[in-house]
């Protein structure tokens, strides 16, 4: 089911991605549409595209023969877009109504981002790849 934010109305038809009003049924801080989606779902998903682009930046740097640490920045801002997340899930909670549908893809997703930013992190210091 896609929720439209503005609105905060469920939008069980959405015509070409927009609620009936016309807005976008997007949201940058979960950077896809904003669909229902369990706490795992969100969790493993976002999970596996933090992975996927983390191994693609570091498979860029090595073939540009840059140093890996500038991978670290690409954690640093998965961390941040999981901080971003989860306070707009804490906002949507807090606010109520269809949009607090959309606070289990909120803290999967932060929670994935954060661990994911974190972990890779921690593997990335102990294995002396980011100083
Ligand atoms: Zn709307």
């Amino acid at each position: 089911m896609y929720i439209c934010t503005r609105c905060n109305q469920l939008v069980p038809g959405p015509v070409k991605g927009k609620c009936p009003r016309g807005h976008l049924l997007t949201d940058p801080h979960l950077l896809s549409g904003t669909r229902e989606q369990s706490f795992g779902e969100a969790f493993f998903k976002t999970l596996g595209a933090c992975i996927v682009i983390f191994l693609a930046t570091a498979a860029v740097l090595a073939l540009l023969k840059k140093p890996s640490s500038s991978a670290g920045y690409i954690l640093v801002a998965m961390i941040a877009i999981g901080i971003l997340a989860l306070f707009r899930g804490l906002k949507w909670k807090r606010q109520g109504g269809a949009v607090a549908r959309l606070v289990p893809r909120a803290t999967g997703m932060a929670v994935a981002c954060i661990l994911a930013g974190g972990g890779l992190f921690a593997l990335g210091m102990a294995l002396n790849l980011i100083r």
